[in-house]
C-alpha cells in the first residue's frame, strides 16, 4: 500500500520560503515557492530560496507547483524553481497576475504554463485531486488546499485567519471545509504564525475605526505606510479618504502596480476621483492629501517624499521580524523631522492576516483531521500550536501532532504518520540587485571574511632548485591584532620562511601539497598568536 509523503523545503522553523513536496505513488506536487529574508542579513544577500537541487532525485515525480496566495514567501521563489523544473503552476487569477508580474521581470512567461483555478474547483493531477478551498488572509483571493489521495486527504491551510467580514470578497469558506471534514481528513498542515496569540485575530475591517478617527483629527499630510499586496488595507483607505475628502496618492512601483491589477480585476474599488498622481498632489492643501506608501525602508523618505514637520504618519502594517531595528531607525528619523507617528502599539491601525489560537481550535474542529502538522513558522510557534492544540481542542495527543523540520520526509498513511528520512537542506541566497542565486559556499566564506579577514600569502621559488627566492610576502585584511607597527606581520614572514626551510624538495616540487602546507602552517601560527581564524589564500610564483 502507497503512502503519502510530506517533504517541506522551506517555511517549517523559520519565517517566509515557504514550499512542501507532497508525494504520493511517485508522483509529486509542490505547495507554493516562497522566498525568505534571512533575519540578519547575511553577508550582502537579503533573500533566501529553497534548496530545489534537493528536488533532483524527484525529478521523474514533479507533477505541478500550486500557489496558496500571492505574498513573497509563497510566491517570490517561483522563477528559480521554474527554470530547474518547467511544471505547470495552478492558481488564482489576482496570485497568478502578481505572479506573471514577477515572471515577466526575467522573461519567463512564455515557457510557462499558467492554469487559473476558482474555489471549490477541483481538479485532477495525475493520483491527487486538488480542492480549492477560499480562505481569507491579508490578501485576496487565497485558498487553502484539500488535496485527496486514494488513501486519504490532507488540507494544506496556506496562510490565513477565520475572518467573518473581510472588506473584499468572502469570509472564510467554513462550509467546503466542514464537508471535507466530514468525508474526513488524514492530515491538516496548518498555519503557525500566530499560534502564540490568544483569542480571535480581528477582522480586516477592525481597523477602520482608528483610521476613521486619525482622518477626522489629522490636519496636515496623512501618510499611510502598509504593504502594497494588503489590499483590504487599501481598500479601507480609499473609502475612508473618500469620505473625509482627501485625495490617495499612491507612492512606489510595486504598490501602483498591485493597485493598477486589483482593480483591474475589479477587486478594488477606488471611489471615483479619488486617486491623484504625484504631480496633482503637490497642488492640493495638506489637509487634502493622503499618501499610500510602503513604509519598510528604514529611510526618512518616501521615494521622494520628504517627511516634514506637521506630517502624520501611520504605520499600518506588521513588522517583519528581523527588521525591527530598520523600523526603529526609521521611526527615529521621522520623529527628528517633527512628524507624528502612529503605531500599530498605540490605535489599532494593523491587524494580522493569520490565524491566532481562536482561529486554529475553528480550523482543527471544522476539519477534523486524525493528525495535525503545524507548518509555517519559527519552533517556538510550531511547539505551542501543538501545546494548544493537546489542551483545548478535542482528544489529541502527542502522536496525533506531528512536528516536521525542513528536509524531513513524512510518511503518512491511515494508522500512522512519522518521520523515515531527514535531508540536511541548506538555503541559497539570492542578490537582490541582480537577483542572482549565490551559492551557499559563496556567503559561507563571506561570513569567515566578516569574521576572521584575510591574510594573503605570496611565496616565490625557484623552478629548479625547489628553494625559496626571496622572501615570503604576507598581507592582512580585517586580521584582528595586526598593526604595522607591532612587528607582528615580520614574525609571521620569519615563521613561514622558518616552514619552508624544514620542508624536503619533493614536498616543495608538489606545488599542491606545498601550498597546502603552507596554508596550515600560517593557519595554526595565526591561531596560536591571535587565535582568530581569517581566511588564507596563498599564491605560489615559479621564477
Ligand atoms: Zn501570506
Amino acid at each position: 500500500m502507497n503512502k503519502i509523503e510530506i517533504i517541506p523545503l522551506g517555511g517549517i522553523g523559520e519565517f517566509g520560503m515557504n514550499c512542501m513536496g507532497i508525494r504520493y505513488a511517485d508522483e509529486m506536487i509542490i505547495v507554493d515557492a516562497g522566498m525568505g529574508f534571512p533575519e540578519e542579513t547575511p553577508f550582502g544577500v537579503d533573500i533566501s530560496i529553497p534548496n530545489f537541487d534537493f528536488l533532483e532525485e524527484y525529478r521523474d515525480d514533479l507533477t505541478a507547483i500550486i500557489l496558496t496566495h500571492g505574498h513573497e514567501d509563497h510566491i517570490g521563489a517561483l522563477s528559480y524553481i521554474l527554470r530547474k523544473f518547467n511544471l505547470p503552476v495552478y492558481s488564482s487569477r489576482f496570485t497568478l497576475a502578481l505572479t506573471e508580474k514577477r515572471l515577466g521581470e526575467f522573461n519567463m512567461l512564455d515557457d510557462v504554463l499558467l492554469h487559473r483555478v476558482e474555489a471549490n474547483d477541483i481538479i485532477t493531477i495525475g493520483n491527487f485531486k486538488v480542492e480549492f478551498i477560499h480562505a481569507s488572509h491579508s490578501l485576496v483571493e487565497c485558498f487553502s488546499l484539500a488535496i485527496h489521495t486514494p488513501i486519504g486527504t490532507i488540507i494544506h491551510t496556506g496562510d490565513y485567519k477565520i475572518d467573518d467580514t473581510p472588506v473584499i470578497g468572502k469570509p472564510y469558506d467554513l462550509e467546503t471545509l466542514g464537508r471535507i471534514g466530514d468525508e474526513g481528513v488524514l492530515a491538516l498542515l496548518c498555519d503557525s504564525t500566530n499560534a502564540t496569540v490568544p483569542g480571535r485575530t480581528p477582522s480586516e475591517m477592525a481597523v477602520i475605526p482608528a483610521l476613521e478617527e486619525i482622518f477626522g483629527e489629522t490636519e496636515g499630510r496623512l501618510f499611510i505606510a502598509t504593504f502594497s499586496s494588503s489590499l483590504h488595507r487599501l481598500q479601507i483607505v480609499f473609502n475612508i479618504a473618500h469620505k473625509f475628502g482627501r485625495k490617495v496618492c499612491v507612492i512606489g512601483r510595486s504598490m501602483q502596480k498591485n493597485v493598477e491589477i486589483a482593480e483591474e480585476q475589479g477587486l478594488l474599488k477606488i471611489p471615483f476621483g479619488t486617486m491623484i498622481d504625484l504631480g496633482g498632489s503637490r497642488a492640493l492643501d495638506n489637509d487634502e492629501i493622503c499618501y499610500l506608501v510602503t513604509g519598510s525602508q528604514g529611510a526618512s523618505t518616501f521615494k521622494g517624499m520628504e517627511i516634514q514637520k506637521g506630517d502624520t504618519v501611520v504605520l499600518s502594517a506588521r513588522i517583519i521580524p528581523g527588521n525591527e531595528k530598520g523600523i526603529s531607525r526609521m521611526i527615529g528619523h521621522l520623529y527628528k523631522r517633527g512628524a507624528n507617528i502612529i503605531e500599530e502599539r498605540r490605535r489599532l491601525v494593523h491587524v494580522s492576516g493569520h490565524a491566532s489560537q481562536g482561529d486554529i481550535k475553528i480550523m482543527v474542529e471544522t476539519a477534523k483531521p486524525k493528525f495535525v502538522i503545524p507548518i509555517h513558522g519559527e519552533y517556538r510557534m510550531l511547539f505551542r500550536q501543538k501545546e494548544f492544540i493537546k489542551n483545548h481542542v478535542g482528544n489529541y495527543t502527542d502522536d496525533d501532532i506531528i512536528l516536521i523540520e525542513n528536509g524531513n520526509v513524512l510518511e503518512i498513511d491511515e494508522y500512522a504518520a512519522r518521520v523515515v528520512a531527514k535531508h540536511d537542506l541548506h538555503k541559497n541566497f539570492v542578490d537582490e540587485e541582480s537577483m542572482d542565486v549565490i551559492e551557499y559556499d559563496v556567503v559561507r566564506e563571506r561570513k569567515k571574511l566578516a569574521y576572521g579577514g584575510a591574510i594573503s600569502l605570496v611565496v616565490t621559488v625557484n623552478k629548479q632548485t625547489h628553494t625559496l627566492a626571496g622572501d615570503p610576502q604576507i598581507t592582512f585584511q580585517g586580521v584582528a591584532g595586526i598593526d604595522p607597527l607591532n612587528g607582528f606581520a615580520a614574525e609571521a614572514r620569519a615563521a613561514v620562511s622558518h616552514a619552508i626551510k624544514d620542508m624536503k624538495p619533493e614536498q616543495i616540487a608538489d606545488r599542491t601539497v606545498f601550498k597546502e602546507n603552507l596554508r596550515i602552517h600560517l593557519k595554526r601560527y595565526i591561531q596560536k598568536e591571535l587565535s582568530s581564524k581569517p581566511v588564507i589564500v596563498t599564491t605560489i610564483v615559479e621564477i
